[in-house]
């Protein structure tokens, strides 16, 4: 059972700047006052009531606590402490300062195989530890692999975000609809058992878009994603992969597999396939000779920033319109408003919502 201070936060830590929104909050740098050292701070708003419609449920909390207290890995964000208020959860954790590996990458001229290989294998090395505990994070996905320090001279990947986590227990099957459209696996949208084979989906696909730029599954619309994703309907456009190894290829095919239980490669096999662990100096060779295609990967990210960006504001214009309405309303619904998440309605619709309505559409 996690344990969490009743202490005020601000007694321990001065709170400083924000360095990014989730869904339910902030996460702003925190500085301890007895050590001068710094944290980030995740604070979660907390539904108020059953009725409320915004906010966290506190045992999802407690879960997502749990989880990140079971987990001590170099690549894996770690949780330092956490505090309870009336309204709110306060996660004191890792501070991360190289921002996110896309961000990073996109700042290159060039990049070989054998140097993103070394960013994918820190990845599959916290995942494999991750699964070995029969963790699966669920929400894998560029936003949430991020650096440690991106001047040092062999950055640290961390994996953040363990919101959507789940640990599971011999005998009870777990099913979800959570996640990120373009990196969910076919057994999420179909509301099959899950396993932490549908991590090595997402793996998968961000493979996939670190060598080439290109978002396998993307359709129009989330729509048309979810459906490419479940006719597994995806090539390797020979344009777009025209510097790619077939070795990567070979990687990625392994993980873009409808089977999970047989057929799609674990997070230990990947750690021994050839494109991350060479056999020989041929394919040592293969991997320095092919480079990730960086005018596409940069095309890319600038999108995917560029739709950050519109979520983050059309969420604060809609806070906006609801603070208005709140306060023409007077003081109680006001109150009702002050434990309501800003951030819950982003762009990204939930799988749930979409799968609803492709059932109903097909
Ligand atoms: P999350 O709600 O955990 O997805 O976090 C929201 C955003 O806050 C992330 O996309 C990051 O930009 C930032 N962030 C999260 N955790 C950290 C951390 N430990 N250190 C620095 N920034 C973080």
């Amino acid at each position: 059972m996690a344990v969490f201070k009743l202490d005020n936060v601000e007694d321990l830590y001065a709170i400083g700047n924000v360095l990014g929104s989730g869904h339910f909050g902030q996460v702003r740098e925190v500085r301890e006052r007895a050590t001068g050292v710094l944290w980030a701070g995740k604070f979660l708003k907390l539904k108020k009531g059953a009725g409320s419609r915004l906010g966290l449920e506190r045992k999802s909390v407690e879960k997502e606590v749990e989880i990140l207290q079971s987990l001590q890995h170099q690549n894996i964000m770690a949780l330092k402490d956490v505090f309870e208020s009336r309204a709110e959860l306060v996660l004191i954790i890792e501070l991360i300062k190289g921002g996110e590996l896309f961000d990073f990458i996109a700042e290159k001229e060039n990049l070989t195989e054998t140097e993103a290989i070394e960013f994918m294998k820190q990845i599959l090395e916290g995942v494999s530890y991750m699964h070995q505990k029969y963790v699966a994070h669920f929400d894998l996905k560029p936003e949430n692999i991020m650096l440690s320090d991106k001047h040092a001279p062999n950055p640290d990947i961390k994996i953040i975000d363990f919101g959507m986590a789940h640990r599971f227990i011999q005998g009870e099957e777990y099913k979800s609809l959570g996640g990120t459209p373009q990196y969910i696996a076919p057994e999420i949208i179909n509301y099959e058992p899950l396993s932490t084979a549908a991590d090595m989906w997402s793996i998968g696909v961000i493979t996939y878009i670190l060598l080439s730029g290109l978002s396998p599954f993307q359709g129009e619309t989330d729509e048309e994603t979810l459906r490419n994703i479940v006719a597994m309907n995806y090539e390797f456009e020979p344009h777009y992969f025209s510097q790619t190894s077939n070795m990567a290829k070979d990687f990625i095919q392994k993980l873009l597999v409808k089977d999970q239980r047989y057929e799609r490669i674990t997070a230990e096999e990947c750690l021994v396939h050839p494109w991350i662990k060479p056999l020989n100096r041929t394919q040592i060779a293969k991997r320095n000779r092919s480079s990730i295609n960086m005018k596409n990967f940069k095309k890319f990210n600038a999108r995917r920033k560029w739709k950050m960006s519109f979520n983050m504001v059309s969420a604060c214009n809609r806070f906006c319109r609801l603070q208005l309405l709140c306060k023409a309303r007077g003081p109680e619904q006001q109150e009702l408003r002050d434990c309501e998440s800003d951030q819950e309605d982003t762009g990204t619709k939930p799988a749930s919502l979409l799968r609803r309505r492709l059932s109903s559409s097909s």
